[in-house]
């Protein structure tokens, strides 16, 4: 109901939403179909089940400050 992707601000539906793990607002899963338009990043987390997704800023505030292969 009225959610926007804090990324890129558009709207969000059932289908493309999912919650970034750091800050664990809601955000765009872009599929391969969309390649020039990622919002976020899936994270594949072996201790984990399951896929953990995580936003563009966060992403990249993660990935600057700590060296995470
Ligand atoms: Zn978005
Ligand atoms: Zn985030």
């Amino acid at each position: 109901m009225g959610d926007t992707c804090h990324v890129c601000g558009q709207p969000l539906d059932d289908t493309n939403a999912v919650n970034c793990i750091s800050c664990g607002r809601n955000i765009h899963f872009q599929s391969s179909d969309s390649p020039g338009d990622d919002c976020s990043h899936i994270l594949t987390r072996p201790n984990v089940c399951g896929l953990s997704f995580m936003c563009n800023p966060c992403f990249e505030r993660t990935s600057s400050s700590d060296s995470i292969a």
